[in-house]
């Protein structure tokens, strides 16, 4: 009898699983995939971005180098080569995982899992043989999967989700992103770096929805400049083979006439849905919300008495850091333990070159909502580390209460905001004001003076701009 049975072996389900161990649970952990560490290490965030850095250094081979005196001849790309670059660093991280549970006595079991009862999970392996584990608790952890279109069949081939985008084996001529989300961003990067032509047919008319508006305009803009073509407020109706690639047939969002889009691949880009299929949900009566998520409560408790569900199977960002936040409170929760997580201050990052990062509150959010805020803003033109490193596209701009001065929302579109948004969670965190970082002193030179900048901006006191 375990204490507790996690399926799914993703951030959330890893991590919770390890958690649980050191807090002196009896715990299995129960993995279809064949490897541990979910979409995020097998076909998400790991993979693509060895991707991204990959891509980076093969387009400033190309011409970055020469600008500051470094004569490069004969760059010439080799996709295998750099397919199995990617396929091994996923493999060492996966297997790190695998370390990690023997470690701490956890029990990978291969196979899918399913709900029987509550305490009852039944488990199939990948030969058909069928076995019963009995536990007092349960966590769902069984992630998500690319939102199908209508019209839009991927084999990933020729029409792909971020899965098939991971592993082409050649450059596109022409790539069509259906979507201008953050998949669709980050890999329609790393294919216009290695050569290939990119067009973003985007639903809305704007890209990366959620993202402060004036920082997705910028990145746009800088898109753009990189060769992007866009095509904003549109929809894609049907996408069809031909001997030379794929037709797509668009439409205005808002309807009107038909137009035609002829490329060799597309991403189909447009959302992910949790995945529950083969839990047996409905059979154990556990509640879903309307968008198919598990409905669970503060303790991330179901409906059934000792079903619990994480990450990106229940509401909130589809992001893994916020599933291990999740996975480690829910096994503290289990253990008696109060943990708490501030959904309000789960960072967000896109890697593109420049990245974006943000943290909190959009301008628009704060519009919406009616709060009065001031706004600092500082351009990493003036940030003599991003000069120096000749990487100074985008801005910091922070977002303070009108009146008390505390941080809402800090959004960074610059060469390392990825980074660099860790020291505005922290702030949040700790509820401080932009005076706090303001009045905090920043090593020079480093980009996140231009955070310290943005802060003083909020009072009107920026020094270098
Ligand atoms: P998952 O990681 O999806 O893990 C669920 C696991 O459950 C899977 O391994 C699956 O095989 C297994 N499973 C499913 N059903 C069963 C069953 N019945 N029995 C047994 N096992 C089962 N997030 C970031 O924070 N940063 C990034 O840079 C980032 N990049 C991404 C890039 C891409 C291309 C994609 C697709 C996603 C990216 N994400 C990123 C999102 C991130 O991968 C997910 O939010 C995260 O993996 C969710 O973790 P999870 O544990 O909830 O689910
Ligand atoms: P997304 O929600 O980020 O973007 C989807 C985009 O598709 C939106 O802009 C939406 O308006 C558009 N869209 C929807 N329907 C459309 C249609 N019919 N035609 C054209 N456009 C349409 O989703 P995604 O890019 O698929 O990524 C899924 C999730 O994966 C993300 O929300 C994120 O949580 C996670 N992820 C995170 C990272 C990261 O943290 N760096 C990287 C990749 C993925």
């Amino acid at each position: 009898m375990y204490d507790v049975i996690v399926i799914g072996g993703g951030p959330g389900g890893y991590v919770a699983a390890i958690r649980a161990a050191q807090l002196g649970m009896k715990v299995a952990c129960v993995e279809i995939r064949g490897s541990l560490g979910g979409t995020c290490l097998n076909v998400g965030c790991i993979p693509s971005k060895e991707l991204l850095h990959a891509s980076h250094l093969y387009e400033q081979a190309q011409g970055g180098f020469a600008k500051l005196g470094i004569k490069v001849e004969g760059v010439s790309l080799d996709l295998p080569r750099m397919m199995k670059a990617k396929t091994q660093v996923v493999t060492g991280l996966t297997k790190g995982i695998e370390f990690l549970f023997k470690k701490n006595k956890v029990d990978y079991v291969k196979g899918m899992g399913r709900i029987l009862a509550a305490g009852k999970v039944a488990v199939t392996g990948a030969d058909g043989s069928e076995q019963t584990l009995e536990t007092k608790n349960i966590i769902l952890a069984t992630g998500s999967e690319a939102m199908p279109l209508p019209g839009v069949d991927v084999d990933e081939e020729t029409i792909v989700t971020s899965t098939g985008a991971l592993t082409l084996a050649e450059v596109p001529k022409h790539l069509v992103l259906i979507g201008g989300g953050i998949i669709g961003l980050e890999m329609g990067v790393v294919w216009h770096r290695l050569g290939a032509k990119v067009t973003v047919v985007e639903f809305l008319d704007r890209i990366v929805p959620g993202v402060d508006l004036e920082v997705a305009k910028e990145m746009q803009k800088l898109l753009k400049k990189q060769g992007f073509d866009f095509r904003l407020s549109t929809k894609v109706t049907k996408a069809e083979r031909t001997t030379e690639g794929v037709r797509l047939s668009l439409e205005p969002a808002a309807g009107g006439e038909t137009d035609v889009l002829e490329c060799d691949t597309v991403l189909l880009a447009i959302g992910r849905r949790p995945f529950t299929q083969s839990l047996g949900l409905a059979e154990a009566g556990v509640e879903v919300d309307q968008r198919g998520r598990i409905a669970v409560n503060g303790q991330f408790q179901t409906n059934i008495a000792g079903i619990y569900a994480i990450g990106d199977v229940i509401a909130g960002p589809m992001l893994a850091h916020k599933a291990e936040e999740e996975g480690v409170a829910c096994a503290e929760m289990m253990a008696g333990q109060h943990p708490h997580i501030d959904y309000n201050c789960i960072p967000g990052v896109v890697y593109t070159h420049p990245e974006i990062a943000w943290v909190g509150q959009t301008e628009e959010d704060l519009k919406k909502a009616g709060r009065a805020y001031k706004a600092g803003k500082f351009p990493f033109m003036a940030n003599s580390r991003a000069r120096a490193v000749g990487d100074s596209e985008g801005f910091v701009k922070v977002l303070a209460d009108a009146e008390t001065d505390e941080i809402l929302g800090v959004h960074i579109i610059g060469a390392d905001a990825g980074t660099m948004i860790a020291e505005a969670v922290l702030a949040m965190e700790f509820k401080a004001s932009a005076e706090d970082i303001a009045r905090t002193s920043h090593a020079h030179p480093t980009l996140n003076e231009a955070l310290k900048e943005a802060a003083m901006a909020v009072a009107g006191r920026a020094i270098h701009a």
